[in-house]
């Protein structure tokens, strides 16, 4: 299977008709089909890792001051808990990663899975963010899950490579300078594959400082880069900065490249 980071920026990009949508609905009907899909996405920070077990995820509306429309949203994917003991069993057992039973899927899932795959029918995993730990203790946790690739689990990240909301100014969409050296300068080592210096980003300075004032949104790259092989093609979509959010995006498939429209 492929694996995808998707920046998800705000969450209007679920019901919006806009082009980061219309592009993560390409990307659906491009990829193969997946038996299940892991989600590791901004908006499960946890203590310890945690695994969504649940059979029946509820959807969780994670957000305040959006239209009704969007709290109406549900999202009623399956959840898989037999994928749930196979990830615990993957990332060292349950002294490492812990199954939570009755958690459901957060905006950062199902926002971009209802435009990936909107008849919601294929299973859906979480996988949380565990925020006492390092990026390179990341990286290095989400090699573990490299099986999935083989066992028809598409492995999917869900946050963004630049997100400032304190720098973010509403009225001006013009993106800043630092963000948008921060997003090319990411994509370039992406690009030549130089993962050790993405996960210890605070090496890379200012410009990483202000575009990952917290870690949540740039973890879920670390984990879709920690699974990229000799044989994956890079490809790139929705590449827009806006103010100080990226919405960068970046598929790794062994069938070479995928060109979405946005
Ligand atoms: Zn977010």
């Amino acid at each position: 299977m492929p694996v995808v980071f998707a920046g998800h920026g705000s969450p209007m990009n679920a019901i919006e008709d806009n082009r980061f949508h219309f592009a993560w609905r390409q990307l659906g009907e491009r990829l193969p089909r997946p038996k299940a899909i892991l989600c590791i996405s901004a908006h499960w920070v946890t203590r310890g890792a945690r695994i969504t077990g649940s059979g029946h995820p509820s959807t969780i509306h994670d957000f305040f001051g959006f239209p009704q429309a969007l709290s109406d949203v549900e999202y009623p994917a399956p959840g898989d808990p037999k994928l749930a003991r196979r990830v615990e069993e993957l990332l060292g057992g349950h002294k490492v990663a812990h199954i939570d039973a009755t958690r459901g899927l957060d905006h950062g899932a199902w926002g971009v899975l209802r435009a990936i795959y909107p008849n919601a029918d294929v299973p859906v995993v979480q996988l949380g963010i565990d925020a006492s730990q390092p990026g390179p203790h990341h990286y290095a946790f989400a090699k573990s899950l490299a099986p999935l690739r083989d066992e028809g689990v598409l492995v999917l990240g869900s946050g963004n490579i630049v997100h400032n909301l304190a720098l973010w100014d509403w009225r001006n969409p013009k993106p800043l300078d630092w963000a948008q050296r921060f997003d090319a300068s990411v994509k370039r080592r992406i690009a030549q594959r130089e993962h050790i210096e993405l996960a210890d980003w605070p090496r890379m300075g200012e410009d990483a400082r202000l575009s990952i004032p917290t870690p949540e949104h740039y973890l879920p790259l670390l984990y879709v880069l920690a699974l990229q092989r000799d044989g994956d093609t890079v490809s790139f979509f929705n590449e827009d900065v806006t103010g100080a959010i990226a919405m960068t995006s970046v598929v790794l498939d062994p069938a070479g490249p995928m060109r979405l429209a946005a």
